[in-house]
C-alpha cells in the first residue's frame, strides 16, 4: 500500500504563559476543504501583544493543544480555494481578521469585537493559532481582499482596524450632541498612535502627539510630515496638556499605561471624548485625584470609553483609508516599516528596539 505523504511547514509557535518560549514547530500543511481557502502567508507584522505572549504575560493555546502559533497581522497570498468558496481565486492578496466568533447574538451579528459571552477566539492570541507559519486554512467570512497595489504596506491593515474602530466608535459616539471637534490628543507615537494620527489627520483635526521618544526621531519626523505635533512626555508631561493647548475634544489613549490613562481624562475638554486602546497586563494601583475627574466628568459631559478588536468592516474602512491617505502623503506607510526580519530569525523580530516602528517577519517571497 503506498504510504501518504503529508506535507509539512514551519511555523513560529509559545508555550503560553511561559517566558521566552517562542520556537519553530514543523505542523501539516492545511487542506483547503470544501468551505476554506488555504492561505500562503507572505510576512507577518509583530506587536505589543506578540511581546507579551513571548514573555509568558498573555496568551492561550487551541483546546487541546500544549502550544500557540503565534502571529495577528498577516498579509497573505490564496494558494487554493475549496469548490465551495466564491469571490476569491488563487493570487488574490489577502489579511484575515483575528477574532472569530461565539454565540453570543454580538458574534451572531457580526461583530464579534463586541463580543457579550467572552467566548471567542483570537487567532495567534487566544485559544486558535495564529498566522507566522507558512499556510493557515480560513473562511471568507474572515478574508478581506486586498487591492494589488496596496502590497507593499498592506500588512498594517490589522493595526489600521484597530484604531478606524477607535475613531469610528468615538465619533458615533458624539452624535450624542453637535460636535464639531477640532483638537485631538494621541499618547503613544507606535504603529497604533501613527496610524491613529493618519486617521486624525484625514479628518482635518489638529493633532497633538505625546510619547516618551524623543522629539528627533524617526516618529517625530513622520508625525510632522503628516502636519501633527509630537512632543516627548518627558519634557510635556500629560497632566499639564490642557494648559498648554486648551480644548481637547478627543484624546486617544494607545500606550497602556493605566497611570497615563487616568491623567488622560483629567485633561479632556468640555464635551470630550477619550478612547482607551493600549491594553495593560500589569495590576498595578495607583493613587489619582478621583473628586477632580469624577467633578469635571459630571460637569463638562465627558466620557470615557475602551475599544477592542475589529470587525471585517474596520479592515474595509482601512483600506479605503489606505487609499486616501497614500494620495495625500505618497510612500507615508511603508515609512513605518523600520525592520524586515527573515523566518529564521524569529526571535530577534520579537526584540523590540527603540528605534522600531513596526518590525515584519519575512514568511515567504512575494
Ligand atoms: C489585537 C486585537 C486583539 C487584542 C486583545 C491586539 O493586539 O490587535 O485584535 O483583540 O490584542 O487580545
Ligand atoms: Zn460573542
Amino acid at each position: 500500500m503506498a504510504k501518504t505523504v503529508t506535507a509539512t511547514m514551519r511555523a513560529v509557535a509559545v508555550t503560553p504563559m511561559r517566558p521566552g518560549s517562542a520556537r519553530q514547530v514543523e505542523l501539516p500543511v492545511p487542506t483547503a476543504a470544501r468551505d476554506t481557502a488555504l492561505m500562503r502567508v507572505l510576512e507577518v507584522g509583530i506587536d505589543g501583544t506578540d511581546t507579551e505572549i513571548n514573555s509568558g504575560l498573555y496568551g492561550e493555546a487551541p483546546p487541546g493543544s500544549d502550544f500557540l502559533v503565534i502571529g495577528h497581522e498577516a498579509l497573505s497570498v490564496v494558494e487554493a480555494v475549496g469548490e465551495g468558496v466564491s469571490g476569491f481565486t488563487r493570487g488574490d492578496l489577502v489579511v484575515s481578521t483575528v477574532r472569530r466568533p461565539d454565540n453570543c447574538p454580538n458574534c451572531q451579528a457580526g461583530e464579534c469585537d463586541m463580543c457579550l459571552f467572552g467566548r471567542y477566539t483570537e487567532r495567534g492570541i487566544r485559544g486558535a493559532h495564529g498566522y507566522m507559519g507558512e499556510y493557515y486554512a480560513e473562511t471568507p467570512t474572515f478574508m478581506v481582499k486586498i487591492p494589488p497595489a496596496l502590497r507593499p504596506f498592506a500588512v498594517l491593515l490589522e493595526p489600521l482596524s484597530i484604531v478606524e474602530k477607535a475613531t469610528c466608535q468615538a465619533w458615533k459616539i458624539q452624535e450624542r450632541m453637535l460636535w464639531e471637534p477640532k483638537r485631538a490628543v494621541v499618547l503613544g507615537a507606535g504603529p497604533i498612535g501613527i496610524l491613529a494620527t493618519i486617521l486624525l489627520r484625514l479628518r482635518g483635526l489638529d493633532v497633538h502627539v505625546y510619547a516618551r521618544s524623543a522629539s528627533d526621531t524617526l516618529q517625530g519626523r513622520i508625525l510632522t510630515s503628516l502636519g501633527a505635533r509630537y512632543e516627548s512626555a518627558a519634557d510635556h508631561p500629560v497632566a499639564g496638556i490642557k494648559d498648554e493647548l486648551g480644548q481637547i475634544d478627543f484624546i486617544l489613549e494607545g500606550t497602556g499605561d493605566s497611570e497615563v490613562a487616568f491623567a488622560a481624562m483629567a485633561q479632556l475638554g468640555t464635551n470630550g471624548v477619550l478612547c482607551l486602546i493600549g491594553l495593560s497586563a500589569g495590576n498595578r494601583q495607583i493613587e489619582i485625584p478621583s473628586d477632580v475627574i469624577n467633578l469635571q466628568m459630571v460637569l463638562g459631559n465627558r466620557l470615557a470609553f475602551g475599544c477592542v478588536n475589529a470587525n471585517r468592516r474596520y479592515f474595509e474602512m482601512g483600506v479605503q483609508h489606505f487609499q486616501q491617505a497614500e494620495r495625500q502623503w505618497p510612500g507615508i506607510f511603508q515609512r513605518l516599516i523600520t525592520r524586515r526580519v527573515p523566518f529564521e530569525d524569529f526571535t530577534a523580530a520579537l526584540d523590540r528596539r527603540p528605534e522600531d516602528i513596526k518590525t515584519l517577519l519575512t514568511i515567504a517571497p512575494a
